[in-house]
């Protein structure tokens, strides 16, 4: 592939990605499968397996899984300038700078400290 389609494509492809992202966020999220320590969640089309927020964990793990999960579904975040991005294979990733308390990385630290076991999945 020369220079000139290899940038065709990625542009066809950044300009399908901004697509499903508006798609996605012009509808609400719809829970659709609640587990025991893990829910999926749909928004667009976009799955989304988000942590429970579990009634015996410490205060400040809830509020920081509850950061998670909003800005997940929301694409915005109040600790941070989160970013949503979507794949060459069309997946959505979140991403939370380094010092938020939703970043996986604060998280599992945040449990080290709590005593609580963190099962980081991304
Ligand atoms: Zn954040």
């Amino acid at each position: 592939m020369n220079g000139r389609k290899a940038r065709a494509l990625n542009r066809s492809r950044r300009e399908r990605n901004e697509q499903w992202l508006a798609e996605a966020r012009a509808v609400p999220a719809v829970l659709m499968e609640a587990h025991e320590t893990f829910e999926l969640w749909q928004r667009g089309r976009f799955t989304f397996a988000l942590p429970v927020i579990l009634d015996d964990l410490p205060g400040e793990m809830k509020d920081a899984l509850a950061v998670y999960r909003g800005a997940a579904l929301d694409g915005r975040c109040p600790g941070c300038r989160v970013a949503s991005r979507v794949s060459r294979k069309g997946l959505m990733t979140t991403h939370h700078e380094s010092g938020c308390v939703a970043h996986p990385d604060r998280l599992v630290e945040l449990g080290e400290r709590l005593g609580v076991d963190i099962e980081r999945t991304s």
